[in-house]
């Protein structure tokens, strides 16, 4: 020791802003992560409220320039792991926006607003400061790190160097381990991890769409992951809600409520009309004659759909994807008269 200074024994010490643990667990550091992002989200938040609204593309915007940059503080080193504390982050942005509640399925959280899971960008990170330590001169320090690590790696399972080799063996690029750093194309390796953890993704995320019971409507009009029309559209908060809520199962109608009061799925029936079926999306959108004078309203000005003539799945694809913001304004009519009665 050059000063002659004993070093104290810590658990945790705290370097350029990065919590270590003394058993190189991240977990402390990315919590630590996301409290400062959920911050910075209420900043976010705060706007939202008081404007009274904002568009996606301002939303995206400043969530993508305030609460990521926070989120992803040196995910080069954390990122290659999924870490639930940041994703329920997302959710709670998505849901804000969105105008849902804690009970809507995530699958259609994400699905409707179309964006990517966290640990996908930070993964990416991750494989981009893999690329830079491959490139980097062997007179470097974090060169000289890297290189432990690798050595390391022949010993001990859990390391950055192998977590990082799991990812490219996955994406069948194994063979650049032993490249030499200038062969190594950042962009065509970060181009290739990210379509392979995209495509991983979307097959989950509809799997995940057909199992789910609470998705029973959701399933039959929604079977791509990509930003819906109505969430790009200018659309009030009421309206957008309104939407959302339909499409995700949560709209308060028997067929949901019916599951806080133990009610079996089948005695779930329409309250308002007396063709005892049971009160679903498809029954409250497209059948329920308690609504008919509303839905003839909003039908006229629609002259070129006709649901009538269609079977319910494909005549309530037909509604939601026509104009969202007359639907929107049916649903929150028929949603007043369901309020009035019940
Ligand atoms: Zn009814």
């Amino acid at each position: 020791m050059k000063r002659q200074k004993e070093l104290d024994y810590v658990e945790k010490y705290r370097y350029l802003g990065l919590t270590l643990s003394e058993n190189i667990d991240y977990k402390v550091s990315v919590n630590e992560l996301s409290a400062a992002a959920s911050r910075s989200l209420g900043s976010l938040t705060s706007k939202f409220l008081h404007m009274g609204n904002m568009d996606f593309e301002i939303y995206t915007k400043i969530y993508d320039n305030t609460v990521i940059p926070v989120m992803d503080y040196a995910s080069g080193i954390w990122g290659i792991k999924r870490y639930d504390s940041l994703e329920r982050l997302q959710y709670r942005v998505i849901r804000t926006f969105l105008g849902i509640s804690k009970c809507a399925p995530i699958p259609a959280v994400l699905g409707d607003m179309g964006w990517l899971p966290v640990y996908i960008h930070t993964q990416c990170n991750a494989i981009r400061l893999w690329c830079r330590l491959m490139k980097m001169p062997d007179n470097r320090l974090c060169r000289k790190v890297f290189c432990w690590d690798i050595e390391t790696s022949t010993r001990y399972k859990n390391t950055w160097f192998n977590n990082i080799k799991t990812v490219l063996n996955t994406c069948n690029l194994t063979h650049l381990i032993n490249y030499s750093g200038e062969n190594i194309s950042t962009n065509y390796v970060l181009e290739t991890v990210k379509s392979k953890c995209v495509d991983d993704f979307k097959d989950r995320w509809s799997n995940e769409v057909r199992t789910m019971p609470k998705l029973r409507t959701y399933k039959t009009f929604k079977s791509e992951f990509s930003t819906e029309p109505y969430v790009k559209r200018h659309l009030s908060r009421v309206q957008r809600s309104a939407l959302a809520r339909i499409r995700s199962g949560t709209f308060p109608l028997e067929i949901e409520q019916g599951r806080y009061r133990n009610i079996p799925p089948n005695l779930r029936i329409c309250k308002l009309c007396n063709s005892g079926s049971i009160e679903d999306e498809t029954h409250f959108l497209i059948y329920c004659d308690r609504y008919t004078d509303a839905r003839n309203r909003l039908l006229r000005e629609l002259p070129s759909i006709h649901i009538d003539e269609l079977p319910p799945n494909e005549a309530i694809t037909v509604l939601l994807n026509a104009n969202t913001k007359l639907v929107a304004n049916f649903i929150l009519e028929c949603s007043n008269i369901r309020r009035e009665f019940i």
